[in-house]
């Protein structure tokens, strides 16, 4: 007898209507791997940019586009915000006032302390029903074109759930992200902040502050033309979307400026061993930072 195998797809059409704030990389990826996987019957995209839209609705990621927030939430069954993180307070507040009693809320954002404190000031009783949740995947690119069903499969969805937080609406989010391939980690949101502000928001400024050095000097050109794939590996997230990432710096600034003084002290360690010729010293330090990259790596295989 034939086995019948049991596929993600248990949760299929499991969301009615789906409701994008910020249909660009995350938001359109994500409807596009719910409709993949057949697990949402229409995707209602709202945005700021019309053509961007435009763009989404033409490819598939999204079925509708709606330009009143407050029709866009009616009915929803879910809202996924995919906002840069500065527009996410104005986002809420146009839709708190229009939700309905069964709609659930969640968020991609790569911070949330913020996101949870805009949440709670804005969605009074709706607060319960918001998710607060990080999808952590991605690439360098933005907007709809940019979106594609595969991006979050085999990655690792963070939800940050608060005390208030309804389980049955964490149950749902954490099913459609699933649905998309993810793995699900709960924490708590301070936790994510630090843990992030070291792993992804640092080694963003870091990248952007290497291009900048080097476009800063008059004879930047040149230096450019002699630049290899070490500078082209260690620079591609400097490829990033400006706005998002001045929007996590500010919104994770506390968690951000520890990481970058922890960072400032290394480099001043560094600084010192050059400056004293101490071959010893550095190689001891590349060691233990090359056995310590592969001890990451062998886990992650
Ligand atoms: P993106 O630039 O590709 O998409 C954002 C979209 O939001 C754009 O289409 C923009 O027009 C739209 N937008 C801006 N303001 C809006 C508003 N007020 N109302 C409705 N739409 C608005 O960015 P992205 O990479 O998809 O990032 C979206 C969110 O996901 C951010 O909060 C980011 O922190 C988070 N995130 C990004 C990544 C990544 O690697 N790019 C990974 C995880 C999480």
């Amino acid at each position: 007898m034939k086995k019948i195998k049991m596929k993600r797809r248990v949760t299929r059409r499991a969301i009615g209507k789906l409701v994008i704030f910020g249909v660009g990389l995350i938001g359109g990826s994500f409807a596009l791997a719910l409709k993949r996987e057949h697990a949402v019957e229409r995707v209602v995209g709202v945005g700021r940019s019309r053509s961007n839209l435009l763009a989404a609705r033409r490819l598939g990621v999204i079925d509708e586009i709606e330009t009143d927030p407050a029709a866009a939430v009616n009915d929803a069954d879910l809202v996924l915000i995919a906002v840069p993180l500065g527009q996410t307070a104005a986002v809420l507040a146009q839709i708190a006032p229009h939700l309905n009693a069964q709609t659930i809320v969640t968020d991609a954002g790569s911070t949330k302390r913020d996101v949870i404190s805009h949440a709670r000031r804005y969605l009074g009783d709706a607060f319960a029903r918001f998710v607060p949740a990080h999808p952590i995947a991605g690439t360098e690119k933005s907007g709809a074109r940019a979106a594609f069903a595969g991006l979050f499969g085999g990655h690792r969805l963070i939800v940050t759930p608060e005390p208030e937080t309804d389980l049955g609406a964490v149950r749902r989010v954490t099913a459609a992200w699933k649905c998309a391939g993810m793995r699900v980690t709960t924490m708590r949101a301070a936790d994510h902040d630090r843990i992030y502000a070291l792993v992804s928001h640092l080694p963003h400024v870091l990248s952007f502050a290497l291009v900048e050095q080097i476009a800063g000097y008059a004879d930047a050109d040149k230096l450019f033309g002699h630049t290899g794939s070490g500078f082209r590996d260690s620079t591609r997230i400097a490829g990033s979307s400006p706005e998002m990432w001045r929007d996590v710096c500010l919104a994770n600034r506390d968690a951000l400026l520890c990481a970058l003084d922890d960072h400032l002290s290394e480099l001043e360690q560094l600084r010192g061993m050059i400056e004293a010729s101490d071959g010893q010293g550095l190689e001891a330090h590349f060691a233990t930072a090359r056995a310590a990259r592969a001890k990451w790596l062998l886990k992650k295989a």
